[in-house]
């Protein structure tokens, strides 16, 4: 147990630190035990020090320095989902999920493991996941390992059994990655129909848009189709989520103002997510950054744009026409909607204005589905565990969807259903939404749009200079002279095909900043 390494506590002037983080939260428990009952590795274990007033114990004598940080003490800290389940329900309004960040900072920071551990975090949190295109390229090799026959290969083989525990536990939970177009970046400018109520800008993600960028082309359509202009900056990157959850804190520093400076210069009235990790960290930018005088203000008012799709599209009712869908779903709510942006009615009230959809309760819907991030892969006993309870509930409604918005939940419950047999589909909300809309065959119109009208939008983000190609030499036209005299002239005939994708994503700004436009 954690108590043996307990020493006196010694004298302290200033705000309780943790590597650096405020921690001073700890002090606010009263250590009534209401939450424990809410966080789900409790009820599974039943153990004070895997709830979340152990936890809090164990980071205010971390802070303290009345405590070691000993194997016991970080596997406690470790089993923590990070679902901040135990922060509504505090009275005294303990802000865990800021403890625990911290926490998971100073574990990095003492405990960072062998090269093999840093090398692989250092792939995929400092190289990949800030990175489009090399996150593009990883999941084309992905794609190649899933339809060439080699991941049924290496499964039927039993060859996985060989390779150490969590490599083998992870290849299952692996998100099926769609083909390249798919993929691709949306285009930098959706307009509105109709009557337009506001321009947002969206943030795409990382593992979001190589896993499920129909998801994204949903979203934007639905938020068209009810009067939101749709701008998707091109420069975006991942909005550091997964790093500050995993104790990455510098590198969640650098993308969150990477993540402000690209909106800023948007010019519109709200930020939307699609999914629930990168809603929750960004509307905390502000707390994130409270700390730094350069960018506290800039923070502040930049989580105050932030919203989640369903808080936005549910500010007003469904533009209409609202197709019938004869269905009977459930709905499971992502940890950090329902508890971290407190978001529970508007899922459901959209859900309601859908005509022929049957809605029915699932029990303890805002229970954590074992997903959280990327504790599915590094605690995959107790993911499995709640996985199964998830799956037991859902199978319970006898719905043929479960709903919900997330793209860890519907990777995690949709393995999990399929290891049951269970025939029951999983969807993000905006696919039911857009379904709704009749887009199947707005589909097929909308994606004719898109090529149509690419160089309309590429003139909105070039305006006011020429735009050079630097890829010039693949391209038997001048895509700056062809371009620029289309931007004039506003017609849309005569592209080069070629100009599509190669060219278009090459061009260079006038202040020969090199870019990677998708335009
Ligand atoms: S509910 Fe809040 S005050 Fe009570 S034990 Fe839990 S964290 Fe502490
Ligand atoms: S974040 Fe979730 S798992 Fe962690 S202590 Fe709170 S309720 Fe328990």
């Amino acid at each position: 147990m954690a108590h043996e390494a307990m020493t006196q506590a010694p004298p302290r002037t200033g705000p309780l630190t943790l590597h650096g983080h405020d921690v001073e939260g700890v002090n606010r428990c009263v250590h009534c035990g209401l939450c424990l009952s809410y966080c789900p590795t409790f009820s599974i274990l039943g153990t004070e020090m895997d709830s979340p007033r152990g936890r809090i114990f164990l980071i205010k004598a971390l802070a303290e320095g009345r405590l070691a940080l000993t194997d016991a003490t970080v596997s406690h800290l470790d089993l923590c989902l990070g679902c901040r389940a135990c922060e509504p329900v505090c009275p005294s309004g303990v802000p865990y999920g800021q403890l625990i960040e911290a926490a998971r900072a100073d574990i990095e920071r003492q405990r960072p493991g062998g090269p093999l551990r840093r090398l692989f975090r250092w792939v995929n949190f400092a190289v990949l996941l800030p990175n489009p295109r090399l996150l593009g390229l990883a999941a084309a090799g992905l794609r190649f390992y899933q339809i060439s026959g080699l991941q049924r290969l290496t499964r039927a083989s039993g060859v996985l059994k060989l390779l150490p525990s969590p490599l083998a536990d992870w290849e299952p939970l692996l998100p099926v990655i769609p083909p390249a177009d798919e993929r691709a970046p949306l285009i930098p400018i959706t307009p509105a129909e109709g009557v337009k109520r506001a321009r947002v800008g969206m943030l795409t993600g990382c593992i979001q848009q190589i896993a499920f960028g129909s998801q994204n082309r949903a979203t934007a359509r639905v938020l068209a189709r009810n009067g939101i202009e749709v701008a998707a900056p091109p420069e975006q990157t991942c909005c550091g989520a997964l790093h500050a959850h995993a104790g990455e804190h510098d590198l969640a520093l650098t993308l969150a103002k990477r993540t402000i400076e690209v909106f800023e210069v948007g010019n519109v009235d709200r930020v939307v997510v699609n999914t629930s990790g990168c809603g929750a960290h960004m509307k905390g930018y502000g707390t994130l950054l409270a700390g730094d005088p350069a960018w506290r203000e800039r923070a502040r008012i930049f989580s105050s744009r932030v919203r989640d799709l369903a808080e936005l599209l549910a500010e007003e009712p469904l533009r209409g026409p609202l197709g019938s869908v004869r269905k009977t779903v459930t709905y499971h709510d992502p940890c950090h909607i329902v508890h971290g942006q407190k978001i529970s009615k508007a899922p459901r009230e959209l859900l309601a204005q859908i005509p022929g959809l049957t809605v029915v309760p699932l029990t303890e819907a805002d229970r954590c589905c074992g997903s959280a991030g990327t504790y599915n892969l590094t605690q995959p006993e107790m993911a499995r565990q709640l996985q199964a309870r998830k799956v037991a509930h859902i199978r319970e409604t006898g719905a043929e969807a479960v709903v919900t918005a997330n793209p860890g939940c519907i990777i995690q419950i949709a393995q999990g259903l399929e290891a049951a047999g269970a025939p029951v589909k999983v969807l993000h909300l905006v696919e039911l939404l857009d379904d709704n809309h009749g887009y199947r065959l707005y589909q097929a119109v909308s994606r004719l749009k898109e090529s149509l009208s690419r160089a309309d939008e590429a003139t909105f983000l070039f305006e006011g200079g020429s735009v050079p190609c630097s890829a010039r030499k693949s391209c038997s036209a001048d895509p700056a002279t062809s371009f620029t005299s289309r931007a004039a002239s506003g017609t849309r005939s005569g592209m080069p095909g070629m100009m599509k994708r190669a060219c278009w994503r090459s061009f260079r700004l006038p202040d020969s900043r090199s870019t990677s436009r998708n335009c």
